[in-house]
């Protein structure tokens, strides 16, 4: 995901893969990443661990992160 240019953004990114339905199989597994503007960045690669990292690593961030709890912070 690295070379994906828009990842280098803050915020979370998802990129959700290629599935091959004839051959039941992954050509491009899904993958993510969040980056935070304080310099935190978390990946996740393949199905289950992208469906965790998702619904679980950005709002527990989001919650101690001092740039999103500071008074004004979005
Ligand atoms: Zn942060």
């Amino acid at each position: 995901m690295s070379a994906w240019r828009p990842a280098e953004l803050a915020g979370l990114h998802v990129e959700f893969g290629l599935y091959d339905s004839e051959a039941f199989r992954w050509v491009r597994t899904p993958a993510a990443v969040f980056r935070c503007v304080c310099g935190f960045r978390r990946t996740a690669e393949g199905v289950r661990d992208v469906a965790l990292f998702t619904a679980s690593v950005p709002d527990r961030h989001r919650a101690s992160c001092r740039h999103h709890t500071a008074r004004g912070a979005a």
